[in-house]
């Protein structure tokens, strides 16, 4: 009897499909070539009927998969995973996933992810840390003004993609305590800030990001609520930009623009749990809760 143990079980069949159709149309990677989502279903299918007592070439003919695959699977034992190194389930996969979502690029083939111009190096440096932490290979360099990193791993750049366009089908994948926590902590050291620049005072200020993605602002207030942390969902309207110099006038690539704030009462347990790893942001963040004394604290 085998069993099928797999790092994406919490994912339903029907969305593992989803994601390998997303995949495959934006990544082909060659006809005969299926995502590893879509392998998962096929794997997980083929498990149950050679446990059910097929052989593994009618298996093959019953999936109208090839038989090599069936073979590899259920006579050798091998797993659709193997080659494709799936990160575990731990607060550096989560970082890496949330801090992609808010800056990273894919590359063309969907195999690298990309950071550009970063501002922080200890931001760069989080990032390389937390690839290495999953042997994932990961390199940073400067050019010009910032700094740039570059991440090889085939899951953790398609999921990141996965997670800018349909960021609902990345929630069963993150609705685990430590991914939760790596993917707010990511996601605000990218988008989030701990104080509305230009306030020159902290008392009133609390911990923000803001995206024109409405699905992925209400996908990081699922994981909020997960770790029982209070916030709230503006929607505002975004306005034409005028260069002073040039006079040249910028239209906004969406009207309305969605803001997450934490809320008063959760400010220190934010802190306590997901807080910034930019030393920048942590810094002002202390100083807010210094200044601001929060009462009715959520514990
Ligand atoms: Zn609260």
């Amino acid at each position: 009897m085998i069993t099928v143990e797999t790092p994406l079980t919490l994912v339903s069949d029907d969305d593992l499909l989803e994601i390998g159709r997303l995949i495959e149309s934006k990544f082909p990677r060659g006809r005969y070539h299926h995502s590893l989502y879509h392998q998962l279903v096929f794997y997980k299918k083929a498990i149950r009927l050679y446990n059910e007592g097929l052989t593994w070439y009618e298996v093959s003919k019953e999936l109208g998969i090839r038989e090599s695959a069936t073979y590899h699977w259920l006579v050798l034992g091998r797993k659709p995973w193997s080659t494709y190194k799936i990160p575990p389930a731990t607060f550096d996969f989560g970082y890496l996933l949330g801090s992609g979502i808010g800056d990273g690029t894919m590359s063309a083939n969907g195999k690298k992810l990309l950071y550009k111009w970063i501002k922080d190096e200890d931001f760069a440096d989080k990032i390389v840390e937390s690839a290495r932490n999953l042997n994932v290979y990961a390199y940073k360099w400067y050019r010009e003004r910032g700094w740039f990193v570059i991440i090889s791993n085939v899951v953790i750049s398609e999921l990141v993609w996965i997670g800018k366009t349909n960021p609902y089908l990345l929630l069963p994948i993150i609705s685990n305590m430590k991914v939760g926590r790596g993917v707010l902590s990511g996601w605000f050291d990218a988008e989030g800030s701990p104080a509305i620049s230009g306030l020159s005072e902290y008392k009133y200020c609390v911990p923000c990001a803001a995206s024109t993605n409405k699905e992925l602002i209400e996908v990081m207030g699922k994981l909020l609520d997960m770790l029982n942390i209070h916030y709230t969902i503006n929607k505002q309207e975004t306005k034409e930009i005028r260069d002073p110099r040039t006079r040249k006038v910028y239209k906004p690539k969406s009207e309305k623009l969605y803001r997450l704030r934490i809320r008063r009462c959760c400010v220190i347990k934010f802190n306590e749990v997901i807080s910034f790893r930019i030393s920048r942001k942590k810094v002002v963040l202390e100083k807010i809760i210094q200044q601001s004394g929060f009462k009715n604290v959520c514990q």
